[in-house]
């Protein structure tokens, strides 16, 4: 099962696929809570609404799906596959790993850590699948860096890595685009990466999220990174030095993550210059392809 928040008509909308089907959450839960003879609770307006409110998972939307289904409403709430997807989710905040996968360490002729090295890019400089990348004439080299990314579900406090799973809500993709001659300016100095890390449109996300009850457990699955239709890197999330449960547990021993967050998981060998023009297709087969082109802008 997927989730979305998809314009429709214009409007914002939460969408749903299930048995390849796709639905206006939105509407089918205002007809699903009248059917119930609720008026009281808001409309769902995007999936953060979801997770605040515990909706977010397999059985909370197949309840609604069923009891539409039942009511002989569920025809009426189906939509085609969405064509312009919005940022799934509305993160408090994006924490990530960096130098997660031995190949992509080596690459930069960095060491492999001994512990999860971290920082963190701005929910605000997310774009959507379908936006563009843009780089301004004045900056240097600007990488791809295609990612698995997991979103939080309940407030996950000092957590142990065995509970990780119960944490997490869904996984989608994110591409960690980087400003490579500011990071190396930033590591000669021993300064932050922050710049770097986070010019505007410098974090395509999405562009679906997919239920963590439809991922594998652990989660070994492929990604691959597409330039132009040409792969960049391709490798297995089996592959990650520290595992999605150590990196939780690491995380939420220094700072609690919120209902929402998310965490993304590092990117394997291959990463490389991204030019004005380029098509830039990242690819989970469990979750879906996250699309941008790239174009400059002046300044
Ligand atoms: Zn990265």
């Amino acid at each position: 099962m997927k989730l979305a928040m998809c314009s429709l008509k214009n409007n914002p909308a939460v969408c749903v696929e299930s048995d390849a089907r796709w639905f206006n959450f939105t509407e089918g839960f205002a007809v699903y809570q009248s059917l119930r003879g609720d008026d009281s609770s808001p409309p769902l307006a995007s999936t953060n609404d979801m997770i605040a409110r515990g909706l977010l998972n397999k059985a909370a939307i197949s309840e609604a799906l069923d009891a539409l289904s039942d009511a002989g409403r569920l025809d009426g709430c189906e939509i085609a596959e969405p064509s312009e997807y919005l940022v799934p989710i509305r993160a408090g905040k994006i924490v990530a790993l960096g130098r997660n996968y031995a190949a992509h360490a080596e690459e930069l002729g960095n060491e492999i850590p001994g512990e999860p090295m971290l920082f963190c890019k701005s929910p605000s400089i997310c774009i959507a699948d379908g936006k563009d990348i843009l780089l301004r004439e004045s900056y240097g080299r600007v990488d791809f860096e295609g990612e698995l990314a997991f979103i939080v579900g309940k407030k996950a406090t000092d957590i142990r890595a065995e509970d990780a799973r119960e944490y997490i809500a869904g996984y989608t993709l994110l591409n960690d685009v980087t400003e490579r001659d500011m990071q190396a300016v930033a590591k000669k100095k021993g300064h932050p990466w922050f710049r770097a890390k986070n010019l505007d449109t410098f974090c395509p996300l999405g562009p679906v999220i997919t239920l963590a009850e439809d991922m594998p457990w652990p989660v070994h699955v492929n990604i691959e990174l597409q330039v132009n239709g040409e792969t960049r890197q391709q490798s297995n999330t089996s592959l990650f030095i520290f595992d999605i449960p150590t990196m939780l547990a690491f995380i939420t021993r220094f700072m609690t993550l919120d209902p929402g967050d998310i965490v993304t998981t590092g990117t394997p060998s291959g990463v490389a210059p991204i030019h004005p023009g380029d098509r830039i297709e990242l690819t989970v087969p469990e979750i879906g392809t996250l699309t941008n082109s790239v174009a400059s802008i002046s300044g």
